[in-house]
């Protein structure tokens, strides 16, 4: 592949121009405020159409994105999202609306509103959602703000606990302490799964609820989780359930049936809308009906959210129809199950067993470390996919073990493809094995090799400076 690392000012050309517009027949403006006026030309690159496009276009194709190749990122559900969702959302009658237009000409997008939210419901088993948080994060912090609502409302007021498992995503214990709540974690058994014993002893008058998700970060499905769901209710604390990766359950079980009260879902996660890069993103937060008044109460948006997102889930949705939306749940699980086994004599799987739509390896089973050459690392393997043309899992995260690999295939690769990216992880393997070295200096193909991530993410030139 060919890269072109020139920027556009370095294309720049003096007089050459990609536009030409009409002749200016206006006077010039008189009498503006001398400090106002520009005293001499704003200093633009000067380049013709074809520059611009080729610039533009080769830069897009500097980056990874799931368009361009496989991209399993546990966690993240980088599945593929189709085409037409965006055909819908570009629609200039969806596009052109104004959160301000009178109710009487956006009834369109209410009756968009309502029917997802129908459809939610009867995913989850939840009563009714709300669609202003604009991200997963922000579903936490409005769910966890309910929960608040409800103690409080009952006269509870001693109830400042939210208890999460150490496997949690780390938003969870972010967005409790965010909502001014006490995080109390509670211990995983070495199956992965929550301790119920350690849960118990923690369980008292002064607990708010639990947040859970399950399928759990490590891909494994809580199977007390009836169990663990009555325990904190008679105690009097609230089931949160992060619904971040709806994936494996979609048409097969549901959160409300399992106990929830309250969860989010990321509809930039399962419901098709890309993600890359930060947003934009939509978290609706659902409730059982005890939560319905509270759930009136809370408003963490201006308006109602991402509406683009949401016209994309709906969108979705009704494109897949019930018993599609059912194959999601079974082809994530069988996908990584089947990547799992083919890979479980070359990566270390700390907890074999089957697993929902992702699961965690702890590094290589031989990372070929000997005297003086340190072994090949997590952060090594990831590089190393990059040069055969995969995204990188997610690494380092669940922070359960030391070189994490979260792999999440999705439903929405095909088998050719899940073959093709075993054969490279076992590639890798052999690598390691051999020559860890050559692995420590990975990716060596693609235009930056290892960025200092650190100082990328502190100190981002976002400024050309002319030379
Ligand atoms: C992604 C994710 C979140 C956070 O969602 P954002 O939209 O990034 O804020 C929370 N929980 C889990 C399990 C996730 O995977």
């Amino acid at each position: 592949m060919k890269y072109y690392n020139e920027l556009i000012f370095e294309l720049s050309r003096k007089g050459r121009t990609g536009y030409s517009l009409p002749v200016n027949r206006f006077p010039a403006a008189e009498g503006l405020p001398e400090g106002l006026c520009r005293q001499s030309a704003p200093e633009l690159p000067e380049v013709s159409e074809p520059d611009v496009v080729r610039h533009y276009t080769n830069l897009s194709q500097m980056n990874f994105g799931v368009d361009t190749g496989f991209y399993p990122l546990g966690s993240c559900t980088m599945k593929y999202n189709p085409k037409i969702n965006e055909e819908i959302a570009a629609m200039p009658s969806f596009a052109g609306l104004h959160p301000l237009m009178h109710a009487g000409l956006t009834k369109g997008a209410l009756e968009v509103y309502k029917g997802l939210n129908r459809a939610l419901a009867e995913i989850t088993g939840m009563y009714t959602f709300t669609f202003d948080p604009c991200a997963g994060a922000h579903g936490e912090l409005t769910g966890l703000m309910i929960m608040r609502q409800y103690h409080m409302q009952r006269g509870d007021y001693g109830r400042r606990k939210v208890i999460v498992p150490d496997s949690a995503h780390g938003t969870n214990p972010a967005s409790a302490a965010v909502c001014g709540l006490e995080v109390v974690e509670v211990k995983s058994l070495p199956d992965g799964r929550v301790d119920v014993d350690a849960l118990k002893e923690l369980l008292d008058d002064t607990v708010a609820g639990m947040m859970m998700t399950n399928p759990n970060t490590l891909g494994l499905f809580e199977n007390r989780i009836g169990e663990i769901a009555s325990l904190v209710h008679k105690c009097g604390g609230l089931m949160y359930y992060d619904g971040a990766n709806m994936n494996p359950l979609m048409g097969v079980v549901r959160p409300g049936d399992m106990g929830f009260d309250i969860m989010h879902l990321n509809l930039h996660k399962t419901f098709s809308t890309p993600h890359g890069g930060g947003g934009p993103g939509s978290g609706p937060v659902g409730v059982a009906k005890k939560l319905e008044d509270c759930l009136g109460e809370i408003r963490v948006s201006g308006f109602h959210g991402n509406f683009g997102v949401i016209l994309r889930a709906y969108a979705y949705i009704l494109m897949l129809g019930r018993q599609n939306l059912a194959k999601v749940g079974e082809y994530s699980v069988l996908a990584a199950n089947y990547v799992k086994e083919c890979l479980k004599d070359v990566y270390k799987l700390p907890i074999d067993g089957p697993c929902k739509h992702e699961f965690v390896f702890d590094g290589l089973l031989d990372d070929g470390a000997r005297e003086g050459v340190p072994g090949a690392t997590t952060l090594d393997v990831a590089k190393r996919l990059l040069d055969y043309g995969f995204h990188a899992p997610t690494i380092y995260f669940p922070l359960l073990f030391h070189q994490a690999l979260m792999i999440e295939p999705t439903e929405t690769e095909s088998k050719e493809t899940l073959d093709r990216f075993i054969e490279v992880m076992r590639k890798i393997a052999a690598e390691a094995a051999s020559d860890p070295a050559m692995l420590h200096d990975a990716p060596h193909s693609t235009p930056v090799s290892r960025p200092d991530e650190t100082a990328a993410a502190r100190n981002p030139i976002l400024r050309y400076v002319m030379s």
